[in-house]
């Protein structure tokens, strides 16, 4: 059955620009109800992975399989209706409307059914109530980032790819990110995290994957992965 393959499995992916391999052969997988967390240098092919596997980057040549299915080179809106969504680096609202109306929104991309008993659940999940009817536009930064991850959570995604949604965050703001991923991982959806920050990635992720110069170089607990000097050579040491 689907049921125990992995939501995620990626095979021999390969993508360039130019002379640049941003993909060069990328190999993992991604299980049923995991955090896994992506880590690796600048430039080393993380955010290309992220826009191979929700469409909006198409493969050269590599197999994409997405809950049983082969998404390699579909198309970004088709990944998405098919249970996949991601943010971005800059938060991608409408500043114009309030925050519920952002979040209804998001569900008019995705399952619209419930989507207003929906909107009222993510409001507390992300600690945003006292803000539901305030613009876009005026909230803080922070709030923006969680208003963002509500409108992925919104599209009812069985994997959902945060790039480094954590990022320059207030620790606040973090911890009810944390919290959210860890209740929704409960309610049986996967996470694929690019994330900077290694006490996030050793407090909220199952496994580490870690990539440089648009391979994989190793996977595993972040015991292990730390425990590896080279690795961490790797990472840290540029
Ligand atoms: P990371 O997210 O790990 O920092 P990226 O995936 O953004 O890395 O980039 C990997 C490499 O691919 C970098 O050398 C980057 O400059 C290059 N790259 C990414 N996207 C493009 C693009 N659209 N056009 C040209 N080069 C790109
Ligand atoms: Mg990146």
């Amino acid at each position: 059955s689907q049921s125990s393959d992995p939501i995620l499995t990626v095979r021999d992916l390969f993508r360039q620009f130019g002379g640049i391999k941003a993909a060069d052969g990328v190999n993992l997988e991604v299980g049923r109800c995991e955090i896994a967390g992506l880590i690796g240098p600048n430039g080393s092919g993380k955010s290309t992975l992220f826009s191979l596997v929700a469409g909006t980057v198409k493969p050269d040549s590599g197999q994409i399989r997405f809950d049983g299915r082969e998404i390699a080179g579909m198309n970004a809106h088709r990944i998405a209706r098919l249970g996949l969504a991601r943010t971005f680096q800059i938060p991608a609202m409408f500043d114009n409307m309030t925050v519920t109306e952002n979040l209804l929104a998001a569900a008019a991309q995705g399952h619209w059914h419930g989507a207003k008993d929906r909107a009222a659940e993510t409001l507390s999940l992300l600690k945003l109530d006292q803000v539901a009817q305030n613009r876009a536009s005026d909230l803080s930064g922070g709030q923006q980032k969680l208003l963002e991850f509500g409108r992925v959570v919104m599209r009812q995604a069985s994997l959902i790819l945060l790039d480094e949604v954590t990022a320059g965050v207030h620790p606040n703001i973090r911890k009810i990110i944390l919290d959210a991923i860890a209740r929704l991982r409960e309610r049986g959806i996967s996470f694929f995290i690019i994330e900077h920050d290694m006490e996030m990635v050793r407090n909220v992720c199952d496994r580490i994957i870690v990539m440089d110069a648009g391979r994989v170089v190793t996977s595993g607990a972040f015991e292990d992965i730390v425990r590896d000097s080279e690795v961490m050579q790797t990472y840290l040491g540029r």
